[in-house]
């Protein structure tokens, strides 16, 4: 849809779609900008639009009253309140209830959710104000520079449903929105202009009026009326009002502050001045300060110049000039605050969303918290002000805490990821220092393995060599290879591949199947009609107890009939039991059918371990563990949480101890269906471990008031039945994402019973006992380590005697045309000794004798053979250790190399080894006589 037809569609009926009652009643004027036509309503006679309008209010505030930031807050819940809105606590940061978003961009955003790609609304009261945190990262280069642009900020949302109980439409919206201006913040009637736009989101549009004071943007009022398209449309049954106003910019109005981050930022800016001995803006006596007067000037003028164009330098040098200052002793002032705002913001939206459970990392919304906080740390280098990243946290929970207490309780958290990611940062900073020096010095290029083992191991990406000149490009493979060595889909293909369904199977005309498997999950057989069969091998029941793979869960397996189940699968209302071999029944036929109930209980018992152990791995870790993604089989469980590093041995057993002590409570599991709303307002976005329900109903599952969650699986009735679970083992498998591997129930017996068989065997073989078995270890290694000390000093006696037996056993061979040039060398195929004695015998016995050759080929045990070549000093005139090693190699379909003096090399085609003197013989004199031809 176009916006600007729609909105002189709107425009041309304004009566209906803009006029409120507030412009009637109190006289505004319907205008249009001489510059750019935009419509507008005002109360005196204007002739440009608030766009064009310099930010006049900047060291003049149109009103008396100076409301900080969170006292501005205050001041805009009591009113909201007090006119029968309901405030609501904000929602988290990290958009976990729509997996289209990684955060929340807007107030709005909070009471949306989309299932089949329309929007619904889920507003818990109405009508209701919300402080939103909004994280955006679209503008980062302009966050400190511009004086209004943030990466985090505080949208204040007035939301109503028009339709329901409690709900109003334009007219009030705007008397309100009025009403905090002129009433609460002192702002007069005459300074309040509103202009006429539209919104057009997903499947749903409307008009909506934007007001403003002075040219500064303070709120905008979205009427959301009708969905479908512009030209076939149709009222929304339930209409939404969307109003949604920048806390940040309401604060700033009332200060006229030359940044608005002057005032967001008040008491952390003061506390860093006191700290830094940076000049504040604001001491008393900046009047008397050139840089300071210079300073307030800069910024009072770039705000308002920098909102009709975006290119910053030239703004700059035009400030320059107006104040008469050289642009680079300019530059010289202003940018350490350019850099001291652009570090507190970034910092706070690190305290938001590390707070709400998202990590720094290399992948997903996790790589803009990375790449802001890299920023924060070189910014706070250069300006060299001598404290951390979470010094200036602690500023921010100090002076958030009356607006967001929650915050506090993850101080300690925030601390601990952001200390973690300082340290990995210096150590990247000095993997790039080796990395370039390394390229530099040897020319090599990083290949894709290179690049993945940096990428994994230390976290930096291909983007970020290439900043630094390191690498010409990303290679286009990169993230494919990347993500094809950790893709955990295997099922999803698997199901694909063996369904073989065909695409025109229509799925919708016939009934859908009744599950049983939640109203009775202890039943495991019956009785049901087939409905349909497909392909001979696919049925569907009218009713059944198998249950499908979903949720990380593998489906039932069992008998219908004499067939055996080996899969299942839900699509849409139906199952599909797929059986082995060809299903000779026919459709209308009632059958017998049974579930394994091995299986399932085993099954069920992986599957609560999950929660379990994804509970115990939160609690031992930290807030941040969230569940990435999970797999629960008949013989062991895995489960994925996002966690900043690899486990350690005792952390993955303080997890294991705290899980087996749930087990031990005998906690009872209790499942019950809410309404999404009702599920979210109780149990918070927690309940979302395994993603987005896409459903108005949610199957809680509470394990003992530890872990809730929304889950669809089968679970024990009490935590005891579980008997044990044990962890099989952890590994990080990507940044940011930790495995975790268990079995729960009597399959964890078995594993345990596995690995004592295991130590027995080794017990046995050392011919110890239990009790010894770590010394006896510990002595045979000693001795091993001796035995080999012993070899080696036998080989170096051995190769000292050898060489004279070497020097008889040596070939001479003489040019054919010059008869001082000649070789003498030394070929042998050895099946007894390895490399180490042909390393130190080739080596000696060529320092002793300057003219020889020596040639061994060593057979190994994996039958393949490897080649050693020395040569002497003189010998190296006519043939080089390298090219001898490297013609070899290649007749045993290997390669080879090295230096004139020595090479190796080696292959797996040992058929070709009876002919291999013969060719030695051959290289050496082809070499003798080009070399006399030479001469
Ligand atoms: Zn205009
Ligand atoms: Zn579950």
């Amino acid at each position: 849809m176009n916006k600007s037809e729609l909105l002189s569609l709107f425009s041309s009926d304004y009566e209906k779609y803009y006029k409120v009652s507030l412009f009637e009643k109190l006289g505004f004027i319907r205008q249009s900008c001489s510059v750019c036509s935009r419509i507008f309503w005002a109360i005196p006679q204007r002739s440009i639009c608030p766009d064009h309008e310099n930010y006049t209010f900047i060291g003049n505030p149109p009103t008396s009253r100076r409301f900080s930031y969170t006292q501005s807050w205050e001041k805009i819940k009591d009113y909201f309140e007090k006119n029968g809105h309901s405030i609501v606590n904000r929602y988290p940061v990290v958009c976990r209830w729509r997996d289209d978003l990684y955060y929340t961009i807007a107030s709005i955003v909070d009471f949306q959710r989309v299932a089949d790609g329309k929007v619904m609304f889920e507003l818990p009261h109405n009508p209701l104000v919300v402080p939103q945190t909004c994280l955006r990262f679209n503008d980062i280069e302009n966050v400190g520079i511009t004086g209004r642009h943030y990466t985090s900020f505080c949208m204040v949302g007035q939301t109503c449903d028009a339709d329901s109980n409690g709900g109003y439409w334009k007219d009030k919206c705007i008397d309100l929105d009025f009403g905090l201006l002129v009433d609460i913040f002192g702002i007069s009637p005459a300074e309040i202009t509103f202009v006429e736009d539209v919104w057009i989101g997903a499947g749903a549009f409307g008009s909506s009026l934007e007001y403003f004071v002075r040219g500064l943007e303070l709120g905008n009022a979205v009427f959301t009326e009708f969905e479908g398209t512009e030209k076939n449309h149709r009222v929304l049954k339930n209409k939404i009002i969307d109003m949604g106003a920048g806390l940040e910019r309401l604060s700033w109005i009332t200060n006229g502050t030359p940044t608005s981050y002057d005032c967001t930022f008040e008491s952390v800016l003061k506390r860093i001045y006191e700290m830094s001995g940076m000049d504040n803006l604001f001491s008393s006596n900046r009047n008397n300060n050139y840089q300071s007067k210079i300073l307030s000037d800069y910024f009072s003028r770039i705000s308002a110049k920098l909102q009709s164009t975006s290119d910053v330098l030239q703004v700059k040098k035009q400030i320059a000039q107006e104040l008469s200052v050289d642009f680079e002793k300019l530059q010289k002032i202003v940018v350490p605050y350019e850099s001291l705002y652009t570090i507190i913001d970034h910092t706070r939206t690190l305290v938001f969303a590390i707070s709400d459970g998202s990590l720094p990392s290399n992948v997903g919304g996790g790589y803009n918290l990375r790449v802001i906080l890299r920023r924060t740390l070189s910014l706070l280098k250069q300006l060299g002000l001598g404290f951390k990243v979470t010094d200036i946290v602690d500023l921010h929970l100090d002076q958030l805490r009356p607006l967001y207490p929650e915050l506090m309780d993850y101080r300690n958290d925030i601390h601990e990821i952001l200390d973690i990611e300082c340290k990995r940062f210096i150590e990247t900073q000095d993997r790039i220092v080796t990395i370039s020096t390394k390229i530099k010095k040897g020319k090599t290029k990083l290949s894709l393995d290179d690049l993945i083992r940096l990428y994994e191991s230390d976290g930096v990406t291909p983007d970020y060599l290439v900043e630094n000149g390191l690498l010409d490009a990303v290679p286009a493979n990169f993230y494919t290879r990347l993500s094809e060595l950790h893709s955990t889909n295997r099922s999803e293909k698997r199901d694909k591949k063996e369904f073989n369904m065909d695409d025109n199977i229509d799925l919708d005309s016939s009934k859908g199947t009744t599950l049983m498997y939640y109203d009775d999950p202890l039943r495991y057989s019956f009785n049901a009609k087939i409905l349909k069969i497909i392909n001979k091998n696919l049925v569907v029941l009218d009713k059944t107890c198998f249950y499908p793979r979903g949720g990380g869960q593998e489906p039932d397996f069992g008998y219908i009939g004499d067939y055996k189940v080996d899969n299942v699968v839900k699509i849409k209302d139906k199952l599909f039991h797929h059986v082995v071999g060809t299903f000779e029944q026919n459709e209308g036929d009632l059958i017998d059918c049974v579930v394994e109930k091995e299986r399932r209980l085993a099954i069920t018992k992986n599957h609560t371990a999950t929660h379990i152990i994804n509970h115990a791995s939160r609690s031992v870790l930290g807030s941040w563990v969230w569940q990435n993604s999970a797999y629960k089989d008949e013989t062991y469980a895995r489960l994925d949480i996002t966690h900043h590093s690899a486990l350690s041995r005792e952390e993955m057993q303080e997890i294991e101890r705290k899980a087996n002590d749930i087990v031990r409570r005998n906690l009872p599991v209790m499942i019950n269906w809410h309404s999404r709303g009702m599920a979210e307002q109780n149990y918070g976005f927690r309940i979302y471990q395994g993603g987005v329900v896409p459903t108005n109903d949610v199957r809680i599952v509470n394990i003992g008031g530890l872990d809730i969650e929304a889950c669809g699986g089968t679970h024990v009735f009490n935590t005891g039945e579980l008997g044990l679970i044990k962890i099989l083992k952890t590994e990080r498998i990507q940044d940011g994402v930790v495995r975790i591997e268990f079995v729960a129930g009597e399959n964890a017996l078995n594993r345990v019973q596995d690995q004592d068989n295991q130590i027995q065997y080794i017990v046995n073989k050392l011919g110890t006992n239990r009790d010894k078995i770590l010394e006896t270890f510990s002595k045979n290694i000693d001795e091993s380590d001796k035995s080999k000390k012993k070899i080696k000093n036998l080989l170096r006696r051995i190769s000292i005697a050898s060489v004279d037996q070497i020097n008889n056993d040596s070939v001479v061979l003489k040019s054919e045309s010059n008869e001082d040039r000649f070789l003498k060398y030394y070929f042998k195929i050895d099946e007894e000794f390895d490399d180490e004695f042909h390393l130190l015998v080739g080596q000696t016995s060529t320092e002793r004798n300057p003219d020889l050759v020596y040639i061994s080929v060593i057979i190994m045990e994996n039958k393949s053979a490897k080649i050693i070549v020395f040569c002497g000093k003189n010998a190296t005139k006519i043939v080089k250790a390298n090219t001898i090693a490297s013609q070899l190699s290649k007749m045993l379909g290997g390669s080879g190399g090295g230096t004139p003096n020595f090479g190796q090399g080696g292959g797996n085609m040992i058929e070709s080894l009876p002919g291999m003197s013969e060719a030695v013989r051959k290289i050496l004199i082809e070499k003798l006589n080009e070399t006399t031809e030479k001469d």
